[in-house]
Order: C-alpha cells, then sequence, then structure tokens
C-alpha cells in the first residue's frame, strides 16, 4: 500500500502552515464516528447497469483453476514450488516454401520430454491450421470476413507417416486438436517419446491476422504440429483453436529449416545457423557490422531489393533455443536493416534488432522499424527483465500485428513512425507470453493485459512532453468505458474466445492495462508494484504461471490481502463509483472536526484519496485506507482541521477510474489535476542508455 491505514495530511499542509498546523503532528490517528449502516441508495445510473459475478455466467472458468491451494507446485507467495515441473518439447523441422502451389510441406520431429509425477498413456497435440478445414469450429463463430474469419479459404493440415518412437500411429483428430495415443505409456519424470510426422497445408491469404500472405510475400505461423500443454492445474490444455484465443505453448529447442526459390530472402525466429550458404559475403560483412554498431545498418538496401529472377532453391536453417514457438517469413523483395542495442541488462554484447520489410510496398514509416525494435527491447530490458534471447525482428506485411519468439508481424506503414506503437506492443510479448509462459487461450489479461500496461511505460518515455503522452491512461480508460457504454463489458477472467470481438481490445488490452496502473499508483504503491512485477516476471519466465501466481506474487510484497481488488477488477465487471457529501463541522476537546460523508455507489471498493480545500485557500490531502468500506457502503470520515472546510474533490491525483465523475466533488472545490503521465516513479526510472 502506497500508505499505513491511518490519515495523513500531505504536503499542502506545509503551504498554509499556521501555528496551529506546526503543532498537529504529520500522523493522524483517524476519528471514528457511528456511520450508518442502510446500504446508500445506488444512483439511477447504477440501478440501470447490472454487473456479472462469476456465477452469473456459466462459461465462467471455475475458481479451482485460478485460486488453487498452495501446494508443492505453486507456493503460497506466488513462486513456482519446490515440486514445480514442466514438460518440455524440442523440435527438428523441415519445410519447403511452394510459391507455385502455395504450400508449405515438411517433416517435424518432436523429443517430448514428460517431467511431470504422471504416467501418460496418450498426448495432444494442436493443429491450428486445421481452422481453414471447411466446418471447422473457428469458421462457425467468427464470421467469415471478421479479423479471426476464414474468408471461405479452405485448407488445413494433410497429415501424412505419423509415428510415435518410429512405429506407425493413428492419431484421432477433432478439429484443431489431435489425440495419440501411445503404445507404450510414457513413464513420469523423465520419460522421453519421439513424435513424427509429414504435414502439408495450402497458406491462407488472409490467416485470420496471424499469418498469411500478400502476392510474393509470405508470413508463416502456427505451421507445424506442436505438443499441447501438459500442467499442474488443468493436465492436458485442450481448448480448441478457434480464432481469437491465442496460444499456450511448452518451451524446448526448435532447429527448423526453410526451402524457398533461391531468389527469397527467410527471416524467423532464431539464429541463422548457415549464412555462408545464404548470404552473399558482403550481406555477412554488413550484419558483422550491425552487431557492433548502435546505428542502423542497412544489411539489404533499397536498390538491392527488386527481386531478382534466380533458379532453384536454397535452404535456410535456423535454430531457437528455449522457446514455446517459431515463425517466419519470406519474400524476393525485402530490404533488411540490423542494429544493436548495445549492451543492455543481462547482455554485454547486446541484441540485433532487424526490419525486414517488400520495398517500396512496407511503406516509409519501416525505414524506423529497426531502430523502433532497439527502442523497445532496450526500455523492457530495463523496466521488466533482461531480454534473453541475440535477436529481435519485425517483418512487415499484411498481418496487423502479431508476436512470436524473437519475431513479429506488423502492418505495413507509410508514417515516419507509424510503425512504431504496433512494433513496441508486438515485441513487448517477448516478455508476456514469450518469456513468461501464461495460458494466452484463457487469460488475454496476463498476455495482452500484461503487455498493454508495460507499453505505456514506453509510449510514456518515447512521447514524453507531448499531448500523446499525457493521454496514455485516459485512452486505456475511455477505451473501457466505450466498451462497457456498448454493453460489451465482461469480467477480465473471461476466457478470449467469450469476449465479444468488438470489445477484445477494451477488454483483453486496455481494461487490464489500466486496471494495473490503478493498482500500482493508487492500492500497492510504485515502488512496491514495480518490484513485484519484476519478481513475478523472474519468478516465471519460461514457466507457466497462473492468475494466482501473480496474485499471490503481489500480496506477498505489498503485504496486504487484494481480494477485494481481485474480486472487483478480475471477477465482476462492475466499475468503481465512490462519491462525496456536504461536509459539517463539529467541535471536540477544543478542536475542530470536519465530517466528511462518502458513498461507495457499486460493489467495488477503493483507498478514497481526497483534497479538502480550506476558506484561506489552502488545502490538504487525506487518504483513508479500503478498509473504511468493509461495513458499509457509507463511511463518514471525521477529520481534524485548522477551520471550515469549504470544498472536497476526490481523486486529486485523477488517474483513478472513478466511473461517475458528477459525485467527486462538493462545494467549493480545489481544482481539478491534470491527467498526467502514469508511469513514472517507483524503481521504474529508465536508465540513461534507455532514454532517448
Ligand atoms: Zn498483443
Amino acid at each position: 500500500m502506497q500508505q499505513t491505514t491511518v490519515l495523513v495530511l500531505l504536503a499542502s499542509l506545509a503551504a498554509s502552515a499556521s501555528a496551529c498546523a506546526r503543532q498537529q503532528p504529520q500522523v493522524l490517528a483517524p476519528v471514528r464516528v457511528a456511520s450508518p449502516e442502510a446500504d446508500a441508495p445506488a444512483s439511477a445510473a447504477n440501478a440501470a447497469t447490472p454487473y456479472l459475478r462469476a456465477s452469473d455466467n456459466e462459461f465462467f472458468p471455475t475458481s479451482r483453476m485460478d485460486w488453487p491451494g498452495p501446494n508443492a507446485f505453486r507456493s503460497a507467495n506466488g513462486a513456482a514450488g519446490p515440486g514445480y515441473w514442466q514438460q518440455r518439447a524440442d523440435y527438428t523441422i523441415a519445410a519447403t516454401l511452394d510459391t507455385a502451389a502455395q504450400t508449405v510441406s515438411g517433416t517435424v520431429r518432436v523429443r517430448y520430454t514428460n517431467n511431470s509425477p504422471d504416467t501418460l498413456r496418450f498426448v495432444w497435440l494442436q493443429l491450428d491450421q486445421n481452422l481453414y478445414r471447411s466446418g471447422s469450429e473457428g469458421s462457425v463463430l467468427y464470421p467469415a470476413e471478421s479479423r479471426w474469419g476464414v474468408r471461405g479459404f479452405q485448407g488445413g493440415y494433410d497429415l501424412r507417416d505419423v509415428t510415435v518412437n518410429g512405429k506407425p500411429a493413428t492419431p484421432k483428430l477433432d478439429d484443431t486438436r489431435m489425440r495419440l495415443d501411445l503404445d507404450a505409456p510414457l513413464r513420469p519424470k523423465g520419460g522421453v517419446a519421439t513424435i513424427a510426422m509429414a504435414f502439408s497445408f495450402r497458406v491462407p491469404e488472409h490467416g485470420s491476422d496471424r499469418m498469411g500472405r500478400d502476392s510474393t510475400l509470405y508470413e508463416i505461423a502456427q505451421w507445424y504440429p506442436r505438443m499441447a500443454v501438459y500442467d499442474d492445474v488443468r493436465g492436458w490444455n485442450t481448448d480448441p483453436y478457434l480464432g481469437q484465443g491465442e496460444f499456450y505453448l511448452e518451451y524446448g529447442d526448435i532447429e527448423y529449416s526453410v526451402t524457398a526459390p533461391a531468389g527469397y530472402v527467410i527471416a524467423g525466429s532464431g539464429v541463422l545457423q548457415n549464412p555462408q550458404q545464404v548470404l552473399t559475403a558482403a550481406q555477412r560483412e554488413r550484419l558483422a557490422r550491425a552487431a557492433k554498431s548502435q546505428d542502423v545498418v542497412q544489411i539489404i538496401t533499397a536498390s538491392e531489393s527488386r527481386p531478382t529472377p534466380t533458379p532453384g532453391t536454397k535452404t535456410w536453417r535456423f535454430r531457437a533455443e528455449n522457446v514455446r514457438d517459431v515463425a517466419w517469413a519470406g519474400a524476393p523483395d525485402f530490404r533488411w536493416d540490423a542494429v544493436s542495442t548495445g549492451p543492455i541488462q543481462g547482455n554485454r554484447t547486446g541484441v540485433l534488432s532487424q526490419a525486414y520489410y517488400s520495398w517500396p510496398r512496407a511503406g516509409a514509416g519501416w525505414e524506423h522499424g529497426a531502430e523502433n525494435g532497439q527502442w523497445t527491447i532496450r526500455l523492457y530490458s530495463e523496466l521488466v527483465y533482461p531480454y534473453p534471447y541475440p535477436q529481435a525482428t519485425s517483418v512487415a506485411g499484411p498481418v496487423g500485428g502479431m508476436e512470436y519468439p524473437m519475431f513479429v508481424m506488423v502492418h505495413y506503414a507509410e508514417e515516419p513512425q507509424g510503425a512504431f506503437g504496433t512494433i513496441d506492443h508486438e515485441h513487448g510479448h517477448e516478455w508476456f507470453p514469450m518469456i513468461v509462459g501464461s495460458n494466452e487461450r484463457r487469460y488475454a489479461w496476463m498476455d495482452e493485459g500484461f503487455n498493454t500496461y508495460i507499453n505505456a511505460f514506453s509510449n510514456e518515455r518515447r512521447k514524453a512532453n507531448t499531448p500523446a503522452a499525457d493521454s496514455v491512461f485516459a485512452g486505456y480508460v475511455a477505451n473501457w468505458r466505450a466498451a462497457r457504454d456498448a454493453g460489451l463489458d465482461v469480467p477480465l477472467m473471461t476466457r478470449p474466445d467469450n469476449i465479444d470481438p468488438r470489445a477484445l481490445g477494451a477488454l483483453g488490452y486496455r481494461k487490464p492495462g489500466a486496471v494495473l496502473l490503478t493498482l500500482r499508483n493508487h492500492v500497492v504503491g510504485r515502488e512496491t508494484f514495480d518490484a513485484a512485477f519484476r519478481d513475478y516476471t523472474r519468478r516465471w519466465a519460461f514457466k507457466h504461471p497462473t492468475p494466482a501466481d501473480f496474485f499471490r506474487t503481489v500480496e506477498n510484497a505489498a503485504g496486504e490481502d487484494l481480494s477485494w481488488f481481485w474480486r472487483g477488477f478480475f471477477y465482476t465487471n462492475d466499475v468503481l463509483d465512490i462519491g462525496v457529501g456536504p461536509v459539517t463541522a463539529s467541535q471536540r476537546d477544543g478542536e475542530t472536526y470536519a465530517t466528511v460523508p462518502l458513498t461507495k455507489y457499486t460493489s467495488i471498493p477503493f483507498p478514497v484519496e481526497m483534497r479538502l480545500a480550506f476558506a484561506d485557500g489552502s488545502t490538504a490531502d487525506v487518504r483513508l485506507p479500503v478498509y473504511v468500506w468493509a461495513k458499509g457502503d457509507r463511511f463518514d470520515a471525521m477529520i481534524p482541521v485548522k477551520g471550515p472546510v469549504t470544498g472536497v474533490r476526490l481523486w486529486p491525483d485523477p488517474s483513478v477510474p472513478d466511473w461517475n465523475a458528477s459525485n467527486d466533488a462538493w462545494g467549493r472545490p480545489p481544482a481539478a489535476g491534470r491527467l498526467a503521465p502514469v508511469t513514472g516513479g517507483g524503481l521504474a526510472a529508465p536508465t540513461a542508455a534507455a532514454t532517448p
């Protein structure tokens, strides 16, 4: 918490210090008076806005998933427990891009290690390309022309030669899922099974905004059969791929090769293993220079990016370590820029930020793509957790914005910094969920929400001293309000596929972003929250956290039971509305007291921050702990004052998402505070290296 549970008169007192005030101790004990027990009347506006509780929604996940009791696997303090285990999936993939047939085909071999304490008799794999099979569940649920829709495309996997440990196996296919029975049980704590198969699929032009192609440019993801996650909270995680819900994947090392027309350049997750075979001597020399340069080096210039017909094929080999996935892109007309971040926390040699963009189709904004990525990797390494991979690639294309380990796809951009926001967001996903491997298909807020939260830090710094920096938080809340006004608001715990697509940006991204900023700035306190957020990231790097692991980490750091916060903002879709009424004065033992009546109009309690105005023009700030709401929706705060209170304003720092401003002031209130950047203070100040 920012303050302890006593009333504190803050800095403004000094400006008007009278003899009386000087004799007052800085910390004053609250004077409790009996407050009415009856529920306060709900305002008409709030009465008309019902909110959902977990029990009102039959699709709501049951609490055993979100708040399991602490056990050997997950500790009560939010860390992984002494018995924590996790499966491992190492892949070897060889694929061919056929640009005439518009197909990707190849073979995949998975070395799957069962580290669980359970004997496994079958495994589940994810077959995301089957979204494009005629009649798939996703194609039924999402309109064909929508963002996640299949646009009438018919594709899906053609699978052959499925084997387990070298013996033919018969998979059971169910839409985007495949169950594979093992002929011999996979023993616990280290048993290994090798699963192999050949696959091919037609590449959709519109791959549900997560992959696709644009003429000769191919952006390839969800492209090989991947292991489903087996974990200690649900066993096999088999939620199908429908389009809107993203992914949940095991970690391992992935070696893959892409054979493509010889005139193509392939960009991908991981590190290129055979530059001698696929790059020119000039390109290799420029790359070596870029690895040591904090100014952008052009690896393929504009004039070199013109496609030249070249017979035959080339095979590009990549290796990615400690990743949950890989993706790649290929085109015959890429420009390619690269730049080093220079030394960053935990990485003395720096990270290579790369931008690949078809020229001139991608737009001039992409000439800043490599620098945009450099900024992002530096900043989040300083603020959150050191970027652990050697490179970070951004590719321009028809996909609006999609993230994979070390590799993101971002829309074309004409404006000079037109791609920055999306490049920053997509590379922000390298922290959530690429490093911290949560279950995106269940919890958008642990992925998009955490990312949107850290994006506020980046955008406020990038746009410092401009109106854009002042409006980041306001923008988040405005988006949340729009979704609520449209009747689309649902609890943050709602699975992404059950959120109305029109409200996904508001509820999956900006509402949790605003809620986390509120938690940091008004409940836990900046330094404490920043440290807890870093702890959570470090503790769960390359692991599978659940919501409870985050909640417990924050509660342990704050020393507070924050059930009321999680319940209000995560498990219901209610909003905050606290109001202030007419202040009265009284005398007791020769002292003057102001009685400030406060009312809570919704189900969400919150610590009260207010600024009192006095007749002499001075002000005093008061903070009340959240527990003032423990006995009801009305609280009369009795505050020792130096003279009559002439006005009150709630939330002198206005970055509190109180939904109804009309009851936040009384009398002649102090001027409303200006909404300023909200990510300052705490431990999160960027170092010089991350400052422009
Ligand atoms: Zn995102």
